[in-house]
C-alpha cells in the first residue's frame, strides 16, 4: 500500500495552479484535511506566466456578436491575434460551434450578468488571499488603459463599454491628449482611451503561484506528485503510477486538462486549450505605470516587477502540439511599434494553455452524477482574477453552507 493510499482526507484537489491552491487555501481555512495532488508543483502552466492582470472588467464573453466577420482576415494572417491547426478542427468544432451561439443577444447578456456576478466580487475574496500569503506588496492598483488608433475601432467598441458600465465596470472615456499624459511611454498614435479605475494588475504571477504553495503547505496540506488518471470512486482518485489518493471531496482543478478528468465520472464538458503566448523584457527601459490594452491589435502589456510582458494570441492547436514562439516574436514586434525605445534584451518568450468554455464561464460547483466530486475549472482568460472568488465558492460548498452566490450559470450540467 502507497503512502497516498494510507489516509483518508477531507479535501482532495487536483491541480496546484492559481485555482487549486486557492480552493485548497479555503477549505484548510476551514479546518478540512487536505491533500493537493499535481504532476508538477514547480511546473510551467497557465497560472505562472499569465499577463498578471486582475481583470475585473472583463464581463462579457470573448463570443462578441460582430467579431464572426472578423475572423476570416485574423486566420488568414498567420501570426495575427487568432489561429486555427486545421488537423485540430474537428476536435476543436463542436467548441467552435457553441462559441458562436454564445454570441446571441439572449445567451450574451445571460452570460455577461453571470460574470459579472463573479468580477464584482473579486477584490472581496482576493484581498484577504493575497494579504494571507504575503502578496499585498506586489498588488499594484493602479487600474489599466485600453487604447485605440482608430475613431471607428472606438465608436464600433461604445456599445459594449456601455453595457460594462451597466454591469458595474467603472470607466471613463480620454482624448489623444490624455492618453499621452496617463502614459507617456506610448507612441503618439492613439487617439481614444478607455481608462478602468477597478483593473489592477500582480508584479509576478509565478511569485503569487509560489506564495500561495507555501502557504498551503505551511497550513498543513499534504502534496502527492502524481498525474491523476481517473476518478476511481467517490473518495478516490486513480493515479497514473496505479496508486490511489483517498477523499471525502474531490475538486477537479486541473485547468486545461480537466475535462478527462470530468468525463471519468460522465460527466461531459467542452473545454478547449486556448493557447496564449507572451514575451516578459526584463531590462525593457520604459515607464510604463498600468497594464495597457491596445484594443485593435489584441494585444497587452503589463509592467511587472519581473519586466514588462508583451503577451495575446489565441491558438486553438489541442494540448499537445508543440508551441509556436514566433507568435511571441509578432508580439514583441507589435510591443516595440507601439511602445518605442523598449529593449528586448533576455526576453522570454512563453506560452500558457488558457482552460476555456465556450461561453467564458468557468465551471463551479458539484458533479450532477457525483456530488462528492466539485469543479473549479474553466477561467481562460480570467483565472488568476476569479481565483480566490472560485475557491469562496467552492469552499462554500465543501463546507455544506449556501454557496455565497448562486452557482446554476457555472454547472457543468450546462454541456
Ligand atoms: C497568455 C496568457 C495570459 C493570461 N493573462 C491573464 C490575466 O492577465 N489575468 C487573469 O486573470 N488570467 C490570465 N490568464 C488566464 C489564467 O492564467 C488561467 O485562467 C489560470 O492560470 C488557470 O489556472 P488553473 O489553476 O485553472 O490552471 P493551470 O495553471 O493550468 O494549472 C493546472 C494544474 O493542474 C495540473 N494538472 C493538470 N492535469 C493534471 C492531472 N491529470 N494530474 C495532476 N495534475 C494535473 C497541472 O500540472 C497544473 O499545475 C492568462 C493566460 C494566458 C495563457
Amino acid at each position: 500500500m502507497s503512502v497516498a493510499d494510507e489516509e483518508m482526507a477531507d479535501v482532495v484537489v487536483i491541480g496546484a495552479g492559481i485555482v487549486g491552491l486557492a480552493v485548497a487555501w479555503a477549505a484548510l481555512r476551514d479546518g478540512a484535511r487536505v491533500i493537493v495532488i499535481d504532476r508538477d508543483f514547480e511546473g510551467d502552466r497557465a497560472s505562472h506566466g499569465n499577463a498578471g492582470g486582475i481583470a475585473v472588467t472583463e464581463s462579457t464573453p470573448i463570443a462578441v456578436h460582430g467579431m464572426f466577420t472578423k475572423v476570416a482576415k485574423w486566420l488568414m494572417d498567420p501570426l495575427g491575434p487568432l489561429a486555427l491547426d486545421w488537423k485540430h478542427l474537428p476536435k476543436a468544432l463542436p467548441w467552435l460551434m457553441a462559441f458562436r451561439r454564445a454570441s446571441e443577444p439572449d445567451r450574451y447578456q445571460a452570460i455577461s450578468h453571470a460574470l459579472a456576478l463573479l468580477n464584482n466580487r473579486v477584490y472581496d475574496d482576493l484581498l484577504p488571499m493575497f494579504d494571507d500569503i504575503g502578496a499585498s506588496a506586489m498588488h499594484y492598483r493602479r487600474g489599466a488603459l485600453t487604447v485605440y488608433e482608430t475613431d471607428e475601432a472606438f465608436a464600433a467598441d461604445q456599445p459594449e463599454w456601455a453595457f460594462k458600465r451597466e454591469l458595474g465596470a467603472r470607466w471613463h472615456a480620454l482624448n489623444a491628449q490624455q492618453v499621452r499624459e496617463c502614459e507617456p511611454s506610448l507612441a503618439p498614435v492613439f487617439r481614444h482611451g478607455v481608462f478602468l479605475d477597478d483593473w489592477s494588475h500582480i508584479g509576478d504571477p509565478r511569485r503569487i503561484v509560489m506564495l500561495l504553495r507555501e502557504r498551503v503547505r505551511t497550513l498543513g496540506a499534504r502534496f502527492v506528485t502524481g498525474s491523476a488518471r481517473a476518478i476511481e470512486s467517490s473518495d478516490a482518485v486513480l493515479l497514473a503510477d496505479g496508486k490511489r489518493v483517498k477523499g471525502r471531496r474531490i475538486v477537479i482543478a486541473a485547468g486545461a486538462w480537466s475535462a478527462a478528468l470530468a468525463k471519468s465520472i460522465g460527466d461531459s464538458v467542452l473545454l478547449e486549450s486556448e493557447r496564449g503566448y507572451n514575451a516578459t523584457l526584463p531590462k525593457h527601459g520604459v515607464a510604463l505605470t498600468r497594464e495597457v490594452i491596445f484594443a485593435e491589435r489584441k494585444f497587452v502589456a503589463t509592467p511587472l516587477d519581473v519586466g514588462l510582458r508583451i503577451g495575446g494570441a489565441a491558438e486553438f492547436a489541442g494540448l499537445d502540439a508543440p508551441p509556436n514562439y514566433r507568435r511571441s516574436d509578432a508580439l514583441l514586434t507589435l510591443g516595440k511599434r507601439f511602445i518605442p525605445g523598449i529593449d528586448d534584451t533576455g526576453a522570454a518568450k512563453w506560452m500558457g494553455h488558457r482552460p476555456a468554455t465556450p461561453d467564458s464561464l468557468p465551471v463551479i460547483g458539484a458533479s450532477p452524477r457525483m456530488p462528492s466530486v466539485v469543479y473549479a475549472f474553466g477561467h481562460g482568460h480570467l483565472g488568476l482574477t476569479q481565483s480566490a472568488t472560485t475557491a469562496a465558492l467552492v469552499a462554500d460548498v465543501l463546507a455544506g453552507r449556501t454557496p455565497r452566490m448562486p452557482l446554476g450559470p457555472y454547472s457543468i450540467a450546462r454541456f
